[in-house]
């Protein structure tokens, strides 16, 4: 019995690229490309205005001028020039004017009262320069340019693309014709006529169909074959012969150890049998041939089992690669995540098993951090059909008889959508995608804030150590979600002690990424190599010292060398930056000591003047030392107070 791999790379082995074919691109789509498409012109052919307004002069400035031509999209913009002291009107697209070098938009301009038999004037209220809104010629796209390559898969943007430079017919692989057989005594046609006995519905086939129609290939329905070695042979004779055209042939059923199971020996005699066992569980009896015809045209073959979940899953697997394959796709294979599992699975003790699930996107996936979570499909008999319905993905678990704990990763092979997750079977949402789900909708009315957490460590960066402060801030964020606001992890990096790294992502994620809260962890101390607080003083625009203060008096009651902290914290943009220690445990400790003026702060950052200073005291009060000392006991008292069930650490 062969692997998966080994069969998986026999199969792509065999199915070898079709000849290319040339198609209509309204017949492209899906297709790969077998030529490299070069524009003819460039685009835009001519220098073309951005905006509805009026080509001038850059030099004339604001200033009232008369409109001495109107250049709109379509128009060849010959003819007229601009000269000083003049403007044209154009439209989007429409031909810039000779003379002309900028266009003011049209609602930086106001049209003036004039006479009809005078010419129209117009007033330009701004200064531009040149080149501003016009699109010089070849910018999009210059001559000779190649704008999609050979091997190229053809999607909606592509066959766009194809139209711009005007090919209406291309040369692109063929999607393969695929054959499809049912086999077995006890299958009946699926109506609804009440079954006999010993007989069900035939349903690999409609499955298969669907299956292959949904890969865009041509199908030939064979029909279904009884378990009599002479029909089979009959059948597929007929539908190898020259005017099907066939590429795959795919049989179901018969390929086990029954002594009626006669698909097996039938590829055998007409090609080459490459495996008839894999050891996978469901699909353990999928065999695999190469069949050449008459024509000496060479046909790929697949016995898949006949259980119809087997038949499914062996599709996935092998067949649509090799239909990838034979449609010229430079990477045939299905994409592969890693997803945790939300239920402990006992595993199969000698075959590597693909068991259904259906993964989605979580925030909170594993160790609070954002992944893919994998809840399987019921019971997994590879009779039982529904075990498929839904499913996104085949969770790839080893042989070994143990059962996997929930929580832990698993590689997951993706059969279908994986960004609908969430919105199928309700009923199959756990209560945390549920409430991801309720606190997305409550944040979208309230204030939400992104936060950023980013490792600064050499030992991280370099693989030689694992990163435990990242993931512990990112779990201490959650924890604190609600009383930040509703403050949710956007973002986590791990960058080595270098100022210019660490200050390029504090950049980024301020002023790019609109992250409002940035924590970053490690780098603070007195060795030589630690530099976030540099890096973070040469991008903040305003100190924090405050923050610093309170964390620094939180980490001394923890140890005395907290004293060596250099941290620095300040706002850059609408971005508060803050500086924390590297250590695992002291993240949640500055959380804790920050978190009663945390989410004001944010709020005011963001320029929300309605968020009024809590206060402790009257300001009246606070005069006398004596007074002050009972504010400060009465502000710990609220702190004590708000803490209280936060359950930060
Ligand atoms: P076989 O591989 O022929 O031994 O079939 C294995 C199991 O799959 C048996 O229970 C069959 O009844 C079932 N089966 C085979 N072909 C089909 C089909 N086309 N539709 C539904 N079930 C099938
Ligand atoms: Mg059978």
């Amino acid at each position: 019995m062969i692997s998966v791999d080994e069969a998986l790379g026999i199969v792509l082995d065999v199915s070898k690229r079709l000849p290319p074919v040339t198609v209509p691109i309204h017949d492209a789509l899906g297709k790969v490309l077998a030529q490299d498409i070069r524009a003819p012109d460039p685009l835009p052919p001519y220098p073309a205005s951005v905006k509805d307004g009026y080509a001038v002069i850059a030099a004339d400035g604001p200033g009232e001028y008369p409109i001495i031509t109107e250049s709109r999209a379509g128009n060849d913009g010959l003819g007229v020039i601009v000269t000083p002291g003049t403007v044209a009107y154009v439209t989007t697209g429409g031909p810039i004017p000779d003379g002309a070098d900028a266009v003011v938009q049209v609602e930086d301009t106001q049209l003036l009262e004039s006479a009809s038999s005078e010419p129209k004037r117009v007033r330009i209220l701004v200064k531009t320069s040149k080149g501003i809104d016009i699109r010089p010629v070849g910018c999009d796209i210059s001559k000779d340019a190649i704008v999609l390559k050979a091997e190229e898969l053809l999607g909606t943007a592509e066959i766009g693309l194809l139209a711009t430079v005007g090919v209406l017919t291309v040369k692109v692989y063929p999607t393969p014709t695929i054959g499809i057989l049912s086999t077995g005594d006890e299958l009946v046609e699926p109506t609804n006529e009440s079954l006999g006995r010993g007989k069900i519905r035939d349903s690999n086939r409609a499955m298969i169909l669907a299956a292959a129609v949904q890969q865009k290939c041509k199908v030939v329905d064979l029909g279904i074959a009884r378990d009599d070695e002479d029909e089979i042979r009959a059948v597929l004779d007929k539908a190898l012969s020259p005017h099907n055209n066939i590429d795959i042939l795919l049989t179901s059923g018969g390929v086990s150890m029954g002594d009626r199971d006669f698909v097996k020996p039938i590829l055998q005699q007409k090609g080459t049998l490459h495996f008839d066992k894999i050891n996978i569980k469901p699909g353990k009896p999928l065999t695999f041939a190469e069949i050449t015809t008459e024509k000496t045209k060479k046909v790929v073959a697949f016995g898949l089992p006949g259980n119809p979940v087997s038949c499914l899953v062996c599709f996935n697997l092998f067949v649509i690669p090799s239909i990838r394959n034979l449609s010229g796709w430079m990477n045939p294979r299905l994409p592969r995540v890693q997803a945790y599992i939300k239920q402990s699975i006992k595993t199969d003790p000698f075959r590597k098993e693909f068991c259904r699930a259906i993964i989605r996107w979580e925030n909170n996936a594993g160790l609070g951090f954002p992944g893919f979570v994998a809840e399987v499909t019921g019971q997994q008999m590879s009779s039982r059909l529904l075990s498929m319905k839904s499913a996104n993905a085949l969770l790839e678990l080893p042989p070994s008889g143990k059962v996997i704990p929930s929580g832990t990763l698993v590689p997951a092979t993706v059969i279908g959508d994986i960004i609908s997750g969430l919105s199928l079977g309700n009923n199959l949402l756990s209560s945390d995608v549920v409430n991801t789900v309720t606190q997305l909708n409550k944040e979208s009315g309230d204030t939400c804030y992104k936060v950023g957490i980013l490792t600064v460590s050499d030992t991280v960066a370099s693989g030689s150590g694992p990163d435990r402060s990242g993931p512990r801030a990112v779990s201490v964020v959650s924890s604190c979600s609600e009383k930040l606001g509703g403050a949710t992890v956007t973002a986590t990096a791990v960058v080595p002690d270098e100022i210019e790294k660490i200050r390029e992502i504090l950049q980024k994620w301020s002023d790019v990424d609109n992250i409002d809260l940035i924590l970053t962890l490690g780098g603070t101390g007195f060795t030589p190599r630690d530099v976030t607080p540099e890096a973070t003083k040469g991008v903040i625009e305003k100190e924090t010292p405050g923050l610093l203060y309170v964390m620094m008096q939180e980490s001394l009651k923890v140890t005395q060398f907290a004293m060596l902290s250099r941290a620095a914290a300040g706002i850059r943009g609408s971005t508060l930056i803050i500086n924390m220690p590297g250590n695992p445990n002291a993240v949640g400790e500055c959380m804790e000591a920050l978190l009663p003026a945390l989410k004001h702060a944010l709020k005011q950052i963001k320029g929300d003047k309605r968020e009024k200073h809590p206060r402790h005291v009257p300001h009246a009060q606070a005069i006398t030392n004596d007074v002050w000392e009972r504010s400060y006991q009465a502000a710990n008292n609220d702190v004590k107070e708000e803490q209280h069930g936060c359950g930060c650490k």
